[in-house]
């Protein structure tokens, strides 16, 4: 009797390297994001809309905040954390990318270096999904180079006044509280700023053919006073915002594979169902082909971010290797669901299916948090010693 077919989603049976915990966690999101994200995706896509109700749904998963620890967040290994952004992105890269900001760029900046008093504040509604926060780092002249940011921050008493545009901010236009970084007189510094506060305002950005399910924003700084207490006490330098970019760039790691796997799951599908010249066009070599190579890359991809989930939960993964990470699954996902949309045919291009969604959605991964050219030159600086930057 011949073996039972191998899973596409699963070819290596990574799965059983996996805890009970780990495997409990990854359904339960699995299952969440079948019920409540898969119906309506693609009319929130079409719409160009996040619905931020869903943020106390994801609080009360314990998915906002998840590998933080006090304050309300769930404390799980940052694998857990991993698998949630493996099945939300499963679901569609801009419900990835709104709990990345939320847990990775914007709470965890608050909790590794915030006063006391801004972790009381903050934290517990972040993590229940009351408050929604954002991350502003990148600025109309100022994106793979933060050093260039314009936006400043200058001593007024004891006081600080903000100015400055920030761009491309997810979450920017429903976030009650903005973590900005700006310039000061000697050094780069990370302020609170929570919506409300006089001169701060945010624009929704649209036009967008990529993450068209996610809110991305301007914020516009003009004359913002704050206080002193609206400073993050705990970093100075851009090695502020680096390491936050480094947790949210290890999410997106294993969030790639999340949209990979939805493209193949896709494809394999139709492969078996979609029938020309008299049989399935699974049946056809090329196709095979095809289907073979993605999942060797989702199988690769998917077993590189486990890799770099343990050796994250060991406390020995540095910010080189989650740059490997997420140079090479955003590439390769990419490629998987381009290559999925030519199996789909012309049904490839539409929303029916998730598989053009996923690839556009895939540009603006690579893109952001760190551009695939910029993680190819700290991997080749990491292998050579030599800055290749500037
Ligand atoms: C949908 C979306 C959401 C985003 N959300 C956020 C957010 O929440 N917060 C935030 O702060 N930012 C956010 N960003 C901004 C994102 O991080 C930047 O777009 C990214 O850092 C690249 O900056 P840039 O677009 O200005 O491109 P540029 O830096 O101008 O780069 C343009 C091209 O030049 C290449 N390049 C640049 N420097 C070099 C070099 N030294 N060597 C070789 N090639 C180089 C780049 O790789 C790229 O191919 C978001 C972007 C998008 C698209």
């Amino acid at each position: 009797m011949p073996d039972a077919p191998l899973p596409a989603s699963d070819f290596l049976g990574l799965d059983a390297l996996l805890t009970a915990e780990e495997r409990l966690i990854r359904d339960t999101v699995r299952d969440w994001v079948r019920e409540r994200v898969l119906p309506d995706i693609a009319d929130w896509f079409e719409r160009g809309e996040f619905p931020r109700a869903l943020f106390p749904e994801l609080g009360a998963l314990g998915l906002l905040g998840m590998h933080l620890t006090g304050y309300g967040c769930a404390g799980t290994n940052a694998t857990s954390y991993g698998l949630a952004c493996l099945e939300l992105e499963a679901g569609d890269s801009g419900l990835r990318s709104a709990v990345s900001v939320q847990g990775s760029l914007a709470m965890f900046p608050i909790w590794r270096y915030g006063s006391d008093e801004q972790k009381d504040e903050w934290l517990p509604r972040m993590a229940a999904g009351a408050a929604i926060g954002c991350f502003g780092l990148t600025e109309p002249d100022a994106g793979s180079n933060p050093a260039e940011m314009r936006t400043s921050a200058r001593r007024d008493g004891s006081d600080w006044i903000l100015d400055g545009t920030k761009m491309w901010i997810t979450n920017g236009g429903i976030a009650d509280v903005a973590v900005v970084w700006a310039r000061t007189d000697d050094n780069f510094r990370g302020f609170v700023v929570p919506r409300g506060t006089a001169g701060f305002t945010t624009k929704d950005m649209h036009r967008k053919l990529s993450l068209r399910a996610s809110v991305t924003s301007e914020l516009i700084l003009e004359n913002v006073r704050l206080p002193e207490s609206a400073v993050l006490p705990g970093v100075s330098g851009l090695r502020g915002p680096l390491s936050c970019l480094n947790e949210a760039r290890f999410g997106i790691v294993w969030g790639a594979m999340g949209a990979a796997r939805a493209c193949v799951e896709a494809s394999v599908d139709y492969a078996k169902t979609r029938t020309q010249f008299g049989r399935p066009i699974g049946a056809f070599q090329l196709t095979q082909h095809k289907l073979a190579d993605m999942v060797v890359e989702l199988s690769k991809g998917t077993l590189l971010a486990l890799h770099l989930g343990r050796l994250k939960d060991d406390g020995r993964l540095r910010p080189e290797q989650v740059s490997l990470g997420k140079l090479n699954n955003v590439r390769e996902a990419l490629a998987i669901a381009r290559e999925a949309r030519t199996i789909l045919g012309a049904n490839g291009i539409t929303l029916e299916y998730p598989v053009m969604r996923h690839a556009v959605n895939l540009e603006s991964v690579l893109t952001y948090e760190g551009t695939a050219e910029i993680h190819q030159l700290i991997v080749g600086r990491a292998i050579t010693g030599l800055n290749a930057f500037d």
